[in-house]
């Protein structure tokens, strides 16, 4: 199957209020047009050097996410055009982005990662972690990150039912999170999907699924 013909069945089972990020990591240039030339404008990368080198190279319109984890020192690169970040998992990083985003006089939109899964392996804070970035006075002053939602990632696990009580809980920490109506936030993402498990992750109320393999085929 082509990545035309992929991207028309993943759209085709996608209800209309879920936002699709085609996950082009690791997929060359000419790949990710042959999307673009589909209509698609969001991609998703997990390292900030390979989308830095995307952007340059294609066309301006395209909205890029940062899906990886985030080292702080990295952030500088990506500043001038991300226009998500995924990944936030602690206040350094965010005060970090909003640093930069000022460097640049723009306001930078960031969902908190919340670690749903009991595998070691992924980042995120805990439920009570980032209430705590919220209730933290340092970052409200900061007029250059707006935080918009949560991310996670449930465990790679044939078991349906794990998955949906990962998604779920995910789901919902972000009505809690939500609930708190602290300033400067506007919560309205749900970032939880990917191409193993986004059918379920859309059954549990996610708003934006995050789709790589299913679209632009297996990663070498
Ligand atoms: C790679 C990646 C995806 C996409 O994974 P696929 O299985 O290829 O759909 C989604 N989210 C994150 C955070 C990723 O790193």
């Amino acid at each position: 199957m082509s990545i035309r013909e992929n991207l028309a069945r993943v759209r085709a089972t996608l209800p209309t209020h879920v936002t699709l990020v085609a996950v082009s990591k690791t997929k060359t240039p000419a790949e990710i047009l042959e999307a673009y030339q589909r209509g698609q404008r969001i991609f998703g990368e997990n390292k900030v050097q390979e989308m830095t080198e995307k952007w340059r190279q294609l066309p301006k319109d395209i909205q890029w996410h940062m899906i990886g984890h985030v080292q702080r020192n990295k952030v500088k690169y990506m500043a001038e055009f991300v226009s998500l970040i995924h990944g936030i998992d602690s206040l350094k990083l965010m005060e970090e982005v909003a640093r930069q985003a000022a460097r640049y006089r723009r306001t930078i939109d960031c969902l908190l990662q919340i670690r749903i899964a009991e595998e070691e392996t992924k980042f995120g804070m805990t439920e009570g972690e980032a209430t705590a970035l919220l209730a933290s006075e340092g970052w409200k002053v900061l007029e250059s990150v707006r935080i918009v939602g949560v991310m996670g990632m449930a465990t790679y696990t044939d078991d349906r039912e794990k998955i949906v009580r990962e998604f779920l809980h995910l789901k919902a920490v972000y009505e809690r999170l939500k609930a708190l109506k602290v300033a400067c936030c506007e919560f309205s993402v749900v970032s939880m999907g990917m191409s193993s498990d986004y059918p379920i992750a859309v059954t549990c109320g996610s708003t934006m699924v995050r789709i790589g393999s299913s679209i632009f085929g297996e990663r070498g």
